[in-house]
């Protein structure tokens, strides 16, 4: 092969070919974690527990990866439906993570000129599938303390009547629970659909799951990856079958692969190891928080994540003398003006949390 590039003639290409919207767009960077304590991405710390891994490997391998995947992912979806007592009159749909069930349903809605609006700072991801699939993206920004501005996001939605309105119940990146009766006066406004994002939810034990059938335009949107699946990649949404059968038109047919299915069919058959380790996690996170808050000069944020916020001096300065410790957090400065000075820092285990406050004491002296 002549690998004699040709830059200027691609790039050429892509500069007549790709929309300015997404040349501008900066690639979502992973960074690099080889040999780092990982506490930048609101992962589960725990591993498989010992007696769960038999039952994992053998349902593994007798998975036939000669064939195409359950293209309706019943199984999966059956034992969903089963351990989170979803009832028939409700629908469910698998996603490759619920990054993908977010792209499936802004696609679904982004008839010309519709509008999508979400409180800002929250998921990136809402915006970036906004922005791919040509609809209007439409920001209310937060409280200074991250609640939501409930006037003015009612305004906004008189004001925009969006098709689709996203509530990450509890929010990322600030960490917190927004009032529910603020969530339910959302819902009641929105003339569209409202996907309430319950990535969280283990950790803050709060759903609007059970009230779905209260409201026609509430969708529930879920995920494994943040209690002890993020490598498995399944995400769900939980609405009326009406809105399930128009997602499933632009869902690939194959978008969950059927290791993944077999794998989270087998996990759920026993959600005790899933439970415990979000208690574990949950404890920690409160014994983080309040350690964190004791330290000269840094503030912490409201928490029902398993992650937490804090505000510092000088936040750059936090972030790469934590690094210099081997330890990866989330700088959020420069993301949004309400994030000035902010780190994010993702529960890890005792022993991790251990090394993030004695690095942080250093810091301080
Ligand atoms: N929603 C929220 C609010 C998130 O924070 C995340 C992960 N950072 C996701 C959805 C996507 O998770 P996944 O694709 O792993 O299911």
């Amino acid at each position: 092969m002549n690998d004699r590039a040709q830059p200027s003639a691609a790039a050429g290409l892509v500069a007549t070919l790709v929309r300015p919207e997404i040349r501008a767009l900066e690639a979502y960077a992973v960074a690099r974690a080889e040999g780092m304590v990982k506490l930048d991405a609101m992962e589960n710390p725990h591993l498989l527990p010992e007696a769960n891994r038999a039952a994992l490997a053998s349902a593994l391998a007798q998975v036939p990866i000669n064939r195409y995947p359950d293209g309706g992912a019943d199984a999966v979806r059956g034992a969903l439906r089963r351990a989170l007592g979803i009832p028939a009159s409700l629908e469910l749909l698998v996603g490759n993570g619920s990054d993908e069930l977010i792209q499936i349903v802004t696609a679904t809605l982004a008839r010309p000129g519709a509008a999508m609006l979400a409180p800002e700072p929250s998921f990136v991801m809402y915006r970036l599938a906004a922005l791919a699939a040509g609809m209007r993206y439409v920001g209310v920004a937060l409280n200074p303390d991250f609640t939501l501005d409930e006037k003015a996001f009612l305004v906004a939605i008189r004001r925009e009547r969006p098709a689709l309105t996203w509530i990450a119940y509890p929010n990322n990146p600030t960490g917190n629970l927004f009032a529910t009766r603020d969530v339910e006066a959302v819902i009641r406004a929105a003339p569209g659909l409202v996907v309430v994002d319950e990535a969280y939810y283990a950790f803050a034990q709060a759903s609007l799951l059970p009230r779905l059938h209260e409201f026609a335009n509430l969708l529930v949107l879920r995920t494994m990856s943040k209690v002890g699946m993020a490598g498995l990649r399944l995400g769900y949404a939980v609405a009326a079958p009406e809105w399930i059968a128009e997602f499933n038109k632009l869902r690939p047919p194959y978008n969950v692969n059927a290791l993944t299915q077999a794998a989270v069919t087998a996990l759920l058959a026993d959600t005790g190891w899933i439970d415990e380790q979000a208690r574990a996690i949950r404890a920690e996170r409160e014994r983080l928080a309040a350690a964190l808050a004791r330290l000269p000069g840094a503030s912490v944020f409201p928490t029902q994540a398993n992650f937490v916020v804090v505000r510092v001096a000088d936040a750059t300065r936090w972030f790469e003398g934590l690094k210099a410790h081997r330890i990866l957090v989330k700088n959020l400065h420069g993301w949004h003006p309400l994030l000035a000075q902010c780190l994010r820092i993702t529960v890890g285990t005792p022993a991790e949390n251990d090394l993030v406050l004695a690095a942080c004491a250093e810091l301080c002296r």
